[in-house]
């Protein structure tokens, strides 16, 4: 539903909705591409074990995400669409 009413707002304001899938996201160097959880040193930290590189996790998490986008839309919206929707469909609600 909340998949929905962004996708209104973004068609009323003229943009696309790219859904991605937000694995690793958190852990997963923007410059080199390793994953791993040692790269998340704290809450706010991300240090890469493999080149070093130091940023803002929420920052490097961004550019991932940026990165993941710019993939799908390279590759196809609707291929990752449906992957996200049987992710979406195979998850247990939230507890509230
Ligand atoms: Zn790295």
């Amino acid at each position: 539903m909340f998949k929905d009413f962004l996708s209104y707002k973004m068609n009323w304001y003229g943009g696309d909705l790219i859904l991605i899938n937000p694995k690793n996201t958190s852990i997963k160097c923007s410059i080199c591409s390793h994953v791993a959880k040692e790269n998340r040193k704290s809450l706010i930290k991300f240090q890469c074990v493999k080149c070093k590189h130091t940023e803002n996790a929420d920052l490097n998490a961004s550019k991932n995400i940026l990165a993941e986008g710019h993939s799908v839309i390279a590759c196809g919206v609707e291929v990752l669409v449906s992957t996200v929707k049987q992710e979406l469909q195979t998850r247990k609600p939230a507890v509230v």
